[in-house]
This record gives structure tokens, sequence and C-alpha cells, in this order.
């Protein structure tokens, strides 16, 4: 049960007229814990986060989010930010301070002539998919429907488009940012352009964004899907892997998946056992896609494929029932340059010991239209890498969190001498080291005095935070 006082960052009580105050002032909602919908209000993506705010703001307009601001920043109140409350860190909700949420601000707009999308920071992926479908077009989002808009972009955005249109952040044209001290500021490449440089990958450090503005693109169908084999063929299917992504097309964007008890949505009809699976979206024309992905099926003789040619909006929501919202979650991520055999047998052996029969590894093949951005260009870090590799922990009983976390640990050291960095919105509880991981050291030092310009008492510090520089 949350603490009934709003308590500063000092462990002072903030007078409870003050509270009053606010809940008058805001257009939204104020949840406090008494409240009947709190226990459900504090809740995010990962059930391994139990914390308890005093305070959950609804904002339903960027009005709503400066005072929200003002008044944490006022009382010295800590401020967590959520959108989609999807980010498995957890740092959209906090003990004791206030949650700024922004999960009712949902506008969206299509601007079909000049390709492109206004979006407000509150929508899932799949709000965004289903505003932009019915034009045949599409921004390059992540892969899993549920997902925040808001949370993805800001740390970079890696989904099934990005060999052929880029990361979400390279799509996006501008993003409306509320400064730590309530001011409101444009990002573009015409105004503030180092705010908007930070913004493409430096994730929520510098203000909240109420609203994004990204290009749009012509997809409407894909052939999508995926091939799968047992697990005892994973080395030989790695391996296959390897050499399939070098020579596939930017429209190709694919993931390996090695799975101990697939989904059960994948497996209608199929034994219940542990397989690698291929998945598959090819944006270019049907016969094109059946060409290219025709290898999948003859390398060797798969347990099942499921690739077809479908809209694009259905593949967006294919892995939903694969990532159920209340387990207990626990990832590391890494950037892999080459898949040489020694990491993949060390991949392979390792997850053959995963704790958890729900646990994946996922290796989602990056370059084409990624590494086509110079790195200067956005604070998103290390675009020519071949491969971010995801281990994806995820088990149901509390009393199993020790040896999984422990397992995934040791997991993520063993294969970081083939490591690049990792990538930020796949990151857990790295903190302050791990934080930069995530980026060169020349992005690094601009993102810590970029912090310091936009946000130097470190406000915004509930997120993979970069410290603002001395
Ligand atoms: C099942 C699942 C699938 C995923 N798939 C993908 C994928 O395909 N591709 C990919 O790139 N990532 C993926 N992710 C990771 C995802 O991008 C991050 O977790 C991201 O942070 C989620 O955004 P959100 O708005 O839901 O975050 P929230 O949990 O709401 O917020 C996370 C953090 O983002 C920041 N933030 C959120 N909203 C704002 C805002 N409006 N302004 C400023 N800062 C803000 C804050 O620092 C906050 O702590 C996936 C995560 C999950 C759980």
């Amino acid at each position: 049960m949350g603490d009934r006082w709003i308590v500063n960052r000092s462990g002072s009580v903030v007078a409870e007229f003050l509270a009053r105050e606010l809940r008058n002032s805001i257009g939204g909602e104020v949840l406090r814990p008494h409240d009947a919908q709190y226990d459900a209000a504090r809740k995010v993506w990962n059930g391994m986060i139990d914390k308890y705010p005093s305070l959950i703001v609804y904002c339903r307009d960027r009005a709503d989010v400066i005072t929200a601001v003002n008044f944490a920043r006022a009382n010295d109140v800590l401020a967590a930010i959520r959108s989609g409350g999807h980010n498995v860190a957890g740092n959209a909700v906090c003990d004791s301070g206030m949650v700024i949420d922004l999960s009712l601000m949902k506008g969206v707009r299509v601007l079909e002539n000049s390709r492109a999308a206004e979006v407000q920071a509150g929508l899932v992926l799949g709000e965004l998919d289903a505003a932009t479908r019915s034009f045949g077009l599409a921004v390059p989002l992540g892969i899993v429907s549920r997902t925040g808009v808001a949370g993805l972009t800001l740390g970079g955005g890696i989904g099934w488009l990005m060999r052929k249109y880029g990361l979400t952040c390279d799509n996006l044209l501008s993003a409306d940012i509320i400064t730590a001290g309530g001011r409101k500021l444009r990002a573009s490449a015409d105004e503030n352009p180092d705010l908007f440089w930070s913004v493409r990958g430096g994730g929520g450090n510098f203000g909240i964004a109420t609203s994004f503005t990204f290009s749009l693109h012509p997809v409407d169908h894909v052939t999508g899907g995926m091939v799968l084999y047992p697990l005892d063929k994973a080395g030989k299917v790695l391996r296959f892997y390897r050499d399939f992504i070098e020579s596939a097309p930017d429209e190709l964007t694919t993931m390996a998946a090695l799975m101990k008890a697939p989904p059960l949505f994948l497996i209608r009809g199929l034994q219940e056992e542990p397989m690698i699976a291929v998945h598959v979206c090819h944006c270019g024309s049907p016969r094109e896609g059946e060409l290219v992905l025709r290898p999948l099926r003859t390398f060797c003789t798969p347990l099942h494929h499921m690739i077809r040619v479908m809209p694009h909006y259905e593949h967006q929501s294919m892995l939903d029932a694969g990532a159920p919202p209340g387990l207990l979650n626990y990832w590391k991520s890494a950037y892999v340059t080459s898949l040489d055999d020694t990491l993949i047998d060390m991949i392979v052996d390792n997850f053959h010991r995963a704790p958890s029969p729900l646990t994946q590894i996922h290796l989602q093949h990056m370059r084409g239209a990624v590494s086509a951005v110079e790195e200067h260009e956005t604070a998103f870090s290390n675009r020519n890498a071949l491969c971010v590799m995801n281990i994806v922990s995820k088990w149901v009983d509390p009393r199993e969190s020790e040896r999984n976390i422990i397992w995934t640990r040791a997991f993520a050291e063993a294969i970081r001498p083939f490591s690049s960095g990792s990538y930020v919105n796949f990151m857990a509880d790295e903190g302050r080291e791990g934080t930069g991981s995530a980026y060169s050291t020349t992005h690094y030092h601009r993102l810590a005095a970029l912090k310091k310009k936009y946000d130097p008492d470190n406000f915004f510090s509930l997120n993979q935070n970069i410290k603002p520089a001395p």
C-alpha cells in the first residue's frame, strides 16, 4: 500500500492542500493510494516491478504535463514518466514520488499529402498502425503492438521495417518537449537541433515528449511470418542464418529466436517442443519475398513454416501473444558485429541451461537503412552492429527470480567480448555504468553536456540515466 503522505526527495511531507490544488488544476485525473483504481494504475508490463507512487497524474494535454512538472519541481518530488508502461526496467513508476502518465494523450493525425503523422505520446504501436493503415502508410515501429510509441522512439526503435526505412527515431521529423523548467520546446532539424539529436536515442533524459511528427512510408502488405526448426538444429540454423542475412535485401528484416516452450499460438497442431524460429518481414513485392525467403524452407526440413502475404497491420501484432503483461522479466542485450562459430556455440550452449521454459533469445538483424544513417547524426549508437541480441528471461514464480537473474547476468557477461554495447531500450538494471554501454564515448560525452544544458539538476533521473556533465 502506498504512503498516504506525499514525501519529497529530502524526506519532508508535502502539504496536503498543495496536492488538492494539483488535483483541481489537472484536466486529467490524479490518483492517490486510497483510490480504487490505484492498484491497477501503479502496475507496468513487467511483473517484477512493484512500486507505490504517492501520486499518479493522468495528463490529458500538454498543459497538464507542464502543471505536473512544475508541481514536482517546486516541491522536490521525484517524478517518473510513463507512456506505454512497457519498459522492462520499470523506470516509468517509482516509490513515494509522482508518476506523470501520458497514456490518455492519444491524438493522432495523418497528413496524407505530406506523408507524415502527428502523434501524441500516449499512443501504443498498434494504435498508431491502426491510424495509418487505411492510407496504406506506416511508421517503422517495434514488434509488439502494446509497446509505447514514446519510450520506443526516444531510445531508438528497432522493428520489422528498419532495414528498409530505418529506426523509428530516424523517421522522427520533430518532437514537442516539456523541459524540467516547464518550458515547451520544439526539437527538429531547424529548432533546437541539439535537443533533436539527443532525443533520437538518448531516451527520456531531456524532457517529456508530448507529441511527435513522423515520416510515413508506403507499406500495406508484407510477406511475413516464421519458419520453425527443432532446437537441436539450432547451431546449424544459426550458421545458415548468418549466411542468409549476409545477402538479404533491405526489404527483408529477420529475427532468429530460440524458444524452450513456444507460446501456444505458435504450435497449434504441433508438439510443444523447444524450437528455433526465424521470423521474417519482407516489405517488397510478394514475388520477390517468396524468392528471397525460399531458402529458409529448403536448407533443411523445418518443423513448420507459416509465411504468407498479409496486411502489415496484422503482422505487427503477430508476436503479441508471446509477450503478455504480468510475467516476471529480466532482460539483457548486446550488439554483435559478427556471428562467428564460437558465439553461436556459446548462445546455444547457454540457452540449453536457461532455468525458465519461457525464456527466449532473440537475434535481430540490423544494418541496411540503420547503418546508412551516419553514426554522428543521432544519439543512437552502434549503427554498424550486425545484430542486436536480446536475452529475454521470463518466468512465473517469484521464488525463481534469483536463479533466472543470475543465469541472465552470467550469460550476458560471457558474451561481452563479442559485443560492442547494449540497446538502451532493452536494459534492465544496468545503472550508470550500463547506460554508458549504450553509447559511444563521444556520444555519451555529448549527451552529458546536453543533459547539463536541458536538465542541469537531473530532474528526469528515472530512466537509463545520463548524469549532467560537471
Ligand atoms: C514486450 C516488449 C516488446 C518490445 N519490443 C521492442 C521492439 O520491437 N523494438 C524496440 O526498439 N523496443 C522494444 N521494446 C522496448 C521498448 O522500446 C522500451 O521498453 C520502451 O521504453 C517502451 O516505451 P514505453 O512508452 O512503453 O515506456 P514506459 O515504460 O512508459 O517508459 C519507459 C521510460 O521511457 C521514458 N519515457 C516514456 N515516455 C516518455 C515521454 N513521453 N517523454 C519522455 N520520456 C518518456 C521514461 O524515461 C520512462 O522511464 C519492447 C519492450 C517490451 C516489453
